[in-house]
């Protein structure tokens, strides 16, 4: 038996072990500036630029549209606030209910600075209806629209190629943060008319602390790093060369062969969720299970807290996460869970199940196994049932 059954990989992924073979070199041999115009680090620029053009190639885009950025918060708040100074006080922004805090709290900035804000709501299965989305660009002039591709709690995929071209036809600017669909779903832009993406290197194998935006050409901001003349002026500071060539090595190997390994992760995906719900009565499976990321499962467990199975199930060697997180001593649902309206008696006990490449057979046997008697023995701990007053705690 494994010591640690990780599924809990929107959080974070183990980093591939060709990644970090990738990278080795650049740390004490390879160590050169690429910016340096002596021959030593001018080949750690050309290392640079052959990793620019396979994380292009992962976007289906021109190298020149890649600026590598330290994480994806950076992306985004590049993206965000970068887009919104270049046009001033009078941009609107339009983003979902659900999004990361690194697009929503931006966002928020943008609002408090004075600019008019909205977050479209979703609806009970976190579907957005992109009615409210070309109303809310009714009459804009310079607005910039922050769509996720797919949301980190409940793998629901949003249509971004349609919401794209529903903002550029308004004459928006339309970014998404795509970095749980990065290394799940084809990043084509070809086929998507988005004019900023976001993605993270952890989140697909690489490690922590590398990220990038696509930028189409002819996209204006202003950049939100300001200093040297790096990533061509949009991004100052010297590039973290081991990691970038660590991200263009996971875009590699998400590429190959990414549908079979799609069908794979659906299948073992499925299958915990069958037994889950075989084995468990009073769950609901949240999000959209026509739309959703084929590594992703959020379930509640109702009238239980997710907290509690995360523990109970880390006493077990499993990593899971739930929702709520532990803020000053309250328990406060998931801003995500809570705007699809999941009722009460199941808000708290979100808990998310997300698997990768390394999920074997064995992993999900081995939850399936686990997890009931964890939810049996706080059922009946709880003051809450089906059976019981239910009261509120919040
Ligand atoms: C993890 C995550 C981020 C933040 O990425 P970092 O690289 O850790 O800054 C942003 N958006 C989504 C959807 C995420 O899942």
């Amino acid at each position: 038996m494994k010591e640690t059954i990780y599924l809990d990989n929107n959080a974070t992924t183990r980093t591939a072990p060709e990644v970090l073979e990738a990278m080795m070199p650049y740390f004490c041999e390879k160590y050169g500036n690429p910016s340096s115009m002596h021959e030593f680090g001018g080949s750690v620029g050309k290392a640079v630029d052959a990793a620019r053009e396979q994380v292009a190639a992962f976007f289906n885009a021109h190298p020149d549209e890649i600026i590598f950025t330290s994480c994806a918060t950076e992306s985004d708040n590049t993206a965000i606030r970068g887009a919104a100074e270049w046009y001033g006080r009078e941009a609107k922004f339009i983003t979902t209910a659900v999004e990361h805090p690194a697009v929503l709290q931006p966002g928020r900035r943008l609002k408090a600075e004075g600019r008019e804000c909205t977050e479209l709501p979703v609806d009970g299965k976190g579907r957005l209806d992109l009615d409210r989305l070309r109303a809310e660009l009714k009459g804009t002039k310079n607005a910039i629209v922050s769509i996720m591709w797919a949301n980190n709690e409940t793998g629901t995929v949003f249509p971004v190629a349609e919401a794209a071209a529903i903002a550029k036809e308004a004459g928006a600017t339309f970014h998404t943060d795509a970095v749980q669909a990065a290394g799940k779903l084809p990043l084509d832009m070809s086929k998507v008319p988005a004019d900023m993406v976001s993605i993270s290197g952890h989140k697909f194998h690489a490690p922590k602390g590398v990220g990038a935006l696509y930028v189409r050409r002819g996209t204006k901001f202003k950049p939100f790093m300001l200093g040297g003349h790096q990533e061509s002026g949009r991004r100052a500071g010297t590039q973290n060369v081991p990691f970038i060539i660590g991200l263009a090595k996971a875009c590699e190997l998400a590429m190959a062969g990414m549908e079979e390994e799609n069908r794979r992760l659906a299948a073992l995906r499925d299958r915990l969720e069958r037994g889950i719900l075989a084995s468990c009565p009073d769950v609901r499976v949240n999000g959209d299970p026509e739309n959703r990321l084929p590594n992703t499962l959020n379930v509640s467990f109702e009238y239980i807290e997710g907290e509690a199975i995360t523990y109970r199930l880390s006493d077990c060697g499993i990593c899971v996460s739930t929702g709520s997180a532990c803020a000053s001593g309250s328990l406060d649902p998931s801003h995500v869970i809570r705007a699809m309206g999941v009722p009460f008696t199941a808000l708290h006990g979100s808990t998310r199940f997300s698997l990768s490449r390394y999920t074997t057979d064995e992993d999900i046997d081995y939850v399936l196994d686990k997890l009931p008697p964890v939810v049996h023995g706080l059922r009946e701990m709880s003051p809450f049932g089906p059976d019981r007053a239910v009261g509120t705690f919040t």
